[in-house]
């Protein structure tokens, strides 16, 4: 691609997962250039092994469900008026666990989003009897999204550079420079990437998952949810998916087929299959920040914003106002197992944040893992590796 054209751009966004598509999407929308950049290709990381399920959460009434099922309505919407070919609205049918699990979800049944029925086990024919024995909730608007299609038909008319991995990068006269590109600013949608030390505050984890192709003649005219999740059929395809590793690290001697192997069994003890053929084995890491909400906005420049109000560690409080940020440097990420339900909310709250100064949401804002970084570290203690680097700028 021709990067020069358009080259300086307001905006370099590194990843082309559903956060990087998303934040291209609305800060193109909202006027800004933008050249999106990916070490591999296009929705290679998390975001293509997703089952990519539109799903809301049951049986609390914390802020977090709260949050999601805010998210859920909000994504449906979105999905359907600016991509409706990629999303496949079949309606999803969660499955209870337990009495608790009804009680819960009964009381609580004010959060969840409109347009549900409690079905109780005799209502559902397809699922085992042992494990529907406390019926479920289906969700007329449940949906999942067509990962990889999406991602691409979001960035179709954004400038996108593939097989290229940002390791670093230069700020020099207001500008970043990556090789050849130069931004006036960066976002970070890098999902579970360790290459960033600037992004190390926020003490992201990481989760690893499979989606699992399956052809199969059986007819599931909803997608499913219990442990595992597996879609509707379509085209005699079905998906089963669930992220289940967590404090992932690569390790050359764990058998990850066994991991698949024990996810099949699940999906097979919800369903009898008419014939069942793997046709191929998706896998990906998401990450979630401690606190499960994802992370947005500017990023805090640790090692200056500790050195000027070193109290901060020991809990006294300094207005967000008063850190030290990198310029224009921006993060959205942490979108842990609901990425696809999450980002075109949260990518729009960043996107106008950056555009109009309008306000994030404090618990989405990268000051709260700041100042929880900052409390863990002792007085007077030397400073961990993490924070004790040496700018790329
Ligand atoms: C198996 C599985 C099932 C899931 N199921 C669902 C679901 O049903 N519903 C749902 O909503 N969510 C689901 N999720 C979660 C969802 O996929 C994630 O929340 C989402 O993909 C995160 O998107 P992202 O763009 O932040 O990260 P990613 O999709 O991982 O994208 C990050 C991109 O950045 C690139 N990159 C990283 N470092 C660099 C670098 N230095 N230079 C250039 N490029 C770089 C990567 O190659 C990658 O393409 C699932 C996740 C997994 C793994």
């Amino acid at each position: 691609m021709q990067i020069s054209k358009r080259s300086p751009f307001d905006f370099a966004i590194i990843g082309t997962g559903i956060s990087g598509a998303c934040m291209a999407y609305h800060l193109d929308k909202l006027g800004k250039s933008v050249i999106v950049i990916e070490k591999d290709k296009i929705a290679s990381g998390g975001s293509g092994a997703a089952g990519a399920f539109l799903s809301p959460k049951l049986a609390s009434n914390s802020p977090y469900t709260k949050f999601i099922n805010s998210s859920f309505e909000f994504s449906i919407k979105f999905y359907k008026e600016n991509f409706p070919k990629f999303l496949k609205s079949n309606g999803i049918l969660r499955i209870l666990k337990s009495q608790d699990d009804i009680d819960k979800c009964r009381l609580y049944e004010d959060i969840l989003p409109k347009n549900f029925t409690y079905l109780r086990a005799d209502d559902i024919e397809m699922v085992k009897k042992d494990v529907s024995s406390f019926g479920g909730y289906f969700f007329k608007d449940g949906a999942t999204i067509d990962s990889v299609g999406v991602i691409k038909e979001m960035l179709k008319v954004i400038d996108v550079v593939d097989s290229l991995h940002v390791e670093s990068f230069d700020y020099i006269n207001g500008y970043y420079e990556i090789g050849d590109i130069r931004a006036k600013g960066i976002v970070f949608c890098a999902g579970n990437s360790q290459d960033f030390k600037q992004l190390e505050y926020l003490g992201l984890k990481n989760i690893y998952g499979h989606r699992i192709d399956v052809k199969t003649a059986t007819i599931l005219p909803f997608h499913l949810h219990k442990s595992c999740s597996i879609s509707a059929s379509h085209d005699g395809l079905v998906h089963i998916g669930a992220t289940h590793i967590p404090n992932y690290k690569y390790d050359k001697n764990r058998d990850y087929d066994v991991e698949v192997s024990r996810m099949i069994e699940l999906a097979k003890s919800y369903l009898k299959f008419d014939g069942f053929e793997v046709k191929k084995v998706n896998f990906g890491v998401r990450n979630s920040s401690l606190d499960f909400f994802p992370t947005l906005g500017q990023i805090v420049d640790v090692k200056k914003t500790l050195e000027k109000y070193p109290y901060i560690k020991k809990g006294s409080k300094v207005p967000k106002e008063k850190y030290i940020y990198y310029p224009n440097l921006f993060v959205h990420a942490g979108l842990g197992a609901r990425g696809f339900v999450l980002a075109p909310i949260t990518s729009k709250i960043l996107s106008e944040h950056i555009c109009t100064h309008s306000n994030i949401p404090k618990r989405l804002e990268t000051q709260r893992l700041f100042v929880k970084f900052a409390k863990k570290q002792k007085s007077g203690a030397p400073a961990p590796d993490v924070r004790d680097f040496t700018p790329l700028f």
